[in-house]
């Protein structure tokens, strides 16, 4: 089965999060990459590319998903310009982490869902 890469627009940034379950198709997609690596994250296209492993039973590795969902967002805001103020309460950095964490698992629900699981 061919796979996907999910897009995730943006509309308050003007951007898109790829994600991308399959490290054949990602390999293809990026310059880096170690088959070492359960998940990664870098700049891609209009915004940023997450590649994260989805285990046989269909399930995400909870720790490499807020790892990368973090780096993803750190890339995303880097290109918009959008800075991290260290001791600041940074809200629209927990926002943008949670957002996208939980579009991160809708993503992973439909490629379960197209691999029948
Ligand atoms: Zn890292």
């Amino acid at each position: 089965m061919k796979s996907i890469i999910h897009k995730i627009d943006c509309p308050i940034y003007s951007g898109t999060f790829y994600v991308c379950f399959d490290r054949e198709t990602v390999k293809k997609k990026v310059t880096e990459f170690s088959d070492n690596w359960s998940g990664m994250a870098c700049e891609y296209k209009d915004g940023a590319l997450i590649y994260l492993e989805i285990h046989d039973e269909g399930s995400l590795c909870l720790r490499t998903l807020t790892h990368e969902v973090f780096h993803a967002v750190d890339v995303f805001f880097s290109k918009k310009g959008v800075e991290h103020n260290a001791g600041g309460s940074n809200e629209h950095w927990a926002y943008m982490i949670d957002w996208l964490s939980g579009k991160v698992f809708n993503c992973a629900a439909n490629e379960n869902k197209l691999k029948g699981k």
